[in-house]
């Protein structure tokens, strides 16, 4: 164990390709790290980045996209990736940027529910793309248009997704070539929120309305605008199902998602057999979808001892047990080659 453990710090840096524990599956590229440098009283961005890569390197992430969650206005944590961009810099051999889940969203969520688009927030939308595609982002997000709260101090928020701030944001990343990770609960048909939900948070409203008939116009309004929906396998509803995911994937070609495998979740239900396997049904639906998804463990990297951040290896290790179950093309694709078609991170010199 000692001697292993030896071995992996030794390696540092290199290909992940080379670690003892990826011998049969190919190198990660995990594109949804939440990376925290914050602590009560200082930040230190560049040691969260180095706790990153050491638990990268214990299960074989090569590369990674570091992105802010999605927040609210107002919201007293706000954390944006203008505020790290410059200590991860050095880091970009390992770490790429994804930004507008501080910014971004919030302004997002300043609009009016209905009526146009107050031309000083379309304005301020623009203005933040093209300061994030001068950061070298490869992506605007993390963006929500449903996210529950799982607790009094975790935000709800809800907007449809085909609101003109949405619609505006997929014009802009189409114009410049960033797609838009989005965070949203599925929601068909509408319904009562959840016992269980509200019991967590009584932010949670009582009732959702339908949201997939607006994120289908989200999708059709601009066909050059990638739309990645984020945390597949991860599902509060119980709609988000790989029969949902196989209809929307066949109307809608800019449609691309990322996985999310935390088994022992409640959300993870769908995807997981009594044994605490995956399931053979999940794991076929992805062999099938594998052109059109990436990995994204959600990982949060904090220097504050989080619960989140507890959940790091269970999140990641996961993954593994599901590429293990893929056939090697597939594997290949949804782990890496995937993510570097879709975020273009070839052609930007982030990745060999
Ligand atoms: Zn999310």
């Amino acid at each position: 164990m000692a001697m292993r453990h030896l071995a992996i710090a030794a390696i540092g840096w290199l290909s992940a390709a080379a670690l003892p524990t990826s011998a049969q599956t190919p190198p990660i590229i995990d594109t949804h790290m939440h990376v925290d440098g914050r602590l009560a009283r200082e930040t230190d961005w560049a040691r969260a980045a180095r706790l990153a890569l050491e638990r990268m390197d214990q299960v074989g992430i090569a590369f990674g996209l570091v992105l802010p969650p999605p927040q609210p206005p107002g919201f007293a944590d706000f954390w944006e990736c203008d505020e790290y961009a410059r200590p991860l810099a050095p880091y970009r051999a390992r770490l790429g940027l994804i930004c507008g889940g501080g910014s971004i969203n919030r302004l997002i969520y300043r609009t009016e529910e209905d009526g146009p688009l107050d031309p000083a927030i379309t304005a301020r939308l623009d203005e933040l793309v093209g300061v994030y595609a001068g950061l070298g982002a490869v992506a605007i997000g993390e963006l929500t248009a449903q996210h529950f709260s799982f607790e009094p101090r975790h935000p709800y928020l809800g907007r449809s997704p085909d609101h003109p701030a949405f619609l505006r944001l997929a014009d802009l990343a189409a114009r410049h070539r960033l797609p838009l990770v989005l965070h949203m609960e599925a929601v068909r048909g509408g319904f009562a929120t959840p016992q269980g939900l509200r019991r967590l948070s009584n932010l949670n409203p009582e009732r959702i309305g339908d949201n997939l008939a607006a994120f289908e116009r989200l999708l059709a309004h601009n066909r050059e605008a990638t739309i990645v929906w984020a945390h597949y396998g991860w599902d509060n509803t119980g709609q988000r199902d790989a029969g949902l995911m196989a209809e929307l994937f066949a109307r809608h070609p800019n449609l691309m998602a990322d996985l999310k495998i935390q088994p022992g979740s409640p959300a993870a239900r769908a995807i997981v057999d009594p044994g605490g396997g995956l399931r053979a049904d999940f794991v076929a639906a992805v062999e099938a979808m594998a052109e059109r998804l990436m990995i994204g463990s959600d990982a949060f990297h904090a220097l504050r001892d989080t619960p989140a951040s507890r959940q790091t290896e269970r999140l990641t290790g996961a993954t593994r047990l599901l590429l293990e179950r893929l056939s090697p093309a597939a594997a290949r694709q949804i782990a890496y080659d995937n993510a570097v078609r879709i975020y273009r991170l070839r052609e930007r010199g982030l990745v060999p």
